[in-house]
């Protein structure tokens, strides 16, 4: 078997040990005879995996009864409208913190329900970068401060969060599990599992409930929090599959500990950032440093041609998904939990070869 280094900023690089758990007992799941996603999603079989995996998540969040662990569909977008249908009564102002382009996505929903204030907004900025929570000009009695906390197309991430007096509502897509943090500094997280936490399909959502409580009547059943909190996400049938491989995924990141992968991730995205700071300019980041992410490290070459050539040579050598996103272009690595440091030593040799021979 050979594996690819897989620098795919999502669907992304998960733990081989759980795709390989996944393979063994894909056919017949704790010798039950069929697959967990042939169970009934009402059955003992899958109700364990989906109570393991909230409790996985509320163990690596400390989190106290006051929170529900939500499991969703229609991705991380569809929590960009969720959250002010829920959380945004009229007559109310919704803070958004435009940092980029996942931020500017879900500053464009709010406004479809209701009055947003954009309390910063960096989004074109060139450098990419965040604005500083000094700078916020946040309104006195918001129904909620929104903030994307990490940027994965501008390779942008906040280091510390603001303290807000309004509820902090976080999209968290892109650096849930990555780092240790506070989760009672938040109102509501959300993130779609597709980078650090398992396969698409399902988007995790932790709420403060008692913030579930201001919804509408007239909002549909199906996009309530409410009704997802009083059904244990099991109103209809959840994403089985993804939630069963979210269970092994946070099973795998306790056993590692969060603080280690930090260590790991801060270590790994380290080496990349200081081969691009040592080519003499040949590699250009496009992050200002204080806010460079460390899960998706964006940089440019001296021309379009050369990064295409980049990205298709470091593919022949085994490392894909090194392509910018396509709005911005570049090159960007995304180097999640599971990616490994191997693949890491392989990217910053290949710059290092790839810069003697073009450069
Ligand atoms: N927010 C962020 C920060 C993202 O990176 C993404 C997807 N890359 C999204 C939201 C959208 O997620 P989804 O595709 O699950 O709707």
């Amino acid at each position: 078997m050979s594996r690819a280094y897989n620098f795919n900023a999502g669907p992304a690089v998960l733990p081989v040990e759980v795709l390989e758990q996944a393979r063994d007992e894909m056919v017949d799941f704790n010798k039950s005879g069929m697959s967990i996603i042939e169970h009934s999603h009402r059955g003992k079989e899958y109700d364990a995996v989906h109570q393991e995996a909230a409790a996985n998540i509320r163990k690596l969040l400390n989190l106290t009864d006051e929170y529900a662990v939500l499991f969703l569909q229609g991705g991380a977008s569809l929590q960009f409208a969720m959250v002010p249908m829920n959380l945004l009564g009229a007559g109310q102002t919704a803070d958004y913190v435009n940092s980029g382009a996942w931020a500017s996505k879900a500053v464009k929903e709010a406004k479809l329900i209701g009055s947003v204030n954009v309390s910063a907004n960096t989004e074109k900025d060139i450098p990419t970068k965040l604005p500083r929570i000094e700078d916020l000009k946040l309104t006195k009695g918001a129904a909620y401060v929104h903030i994307t906390s990490n940027e994965t197309i501008a390779g942008t991430q906040w280091k510390k969060f603001p303290v807000t007096e309004a509820p902090l509502v976080a999209d968290m897509s892109s650096d849930m599990l990555s780092r240790s943090f506070d989760a009672k500094q938040f109102g509501l997280i959300y993130a779609g599992a597709q980078k650090n936490l398992g396969p698409a399909g399902v988007a995790l959502v932790i709420i403060r409930k008692d913030l579930a409580e201001r919804v509408s009547e007239k909002v549909p059943t199906m996009l309530k929090y409410k009704t997802h909190i009083e059904e244990n996400s099991l109103y209809n049938t959840p994403p089985c599959f993804s939630i069963y491989i979210m269970m092994l995924v946070t099973r795998w990141v306790q056993k590692m500990g969060v603080a280690n992968l930090y260590k790991q991730n801060v270590d790994k995205a380290a080496k990349i950032y200081s081969a691009v700071d040592n080519s003499g300019g040949f590699y250009k980041g496009t992050a200002v440093r204080e806010f460079r992410s460390d899960m998706n490290i964006t940089f440019r070459l001296p021309s379009e041609p050369l990064e295409e050539t980049f990205v298709k040579e470091a593919s022949k050598l085994g490392m894909k998904g090194l392509k910018g996103h396509r709005s911005v272009g570049g090159i960007r690595a995304s180097v999640y939990n599971a990616f490994p440091l191997e693949g890491i030593n392989a990217l910053v040799a290949f710059m290092a070869d790839f810069q003697k021979k073009n450069g």
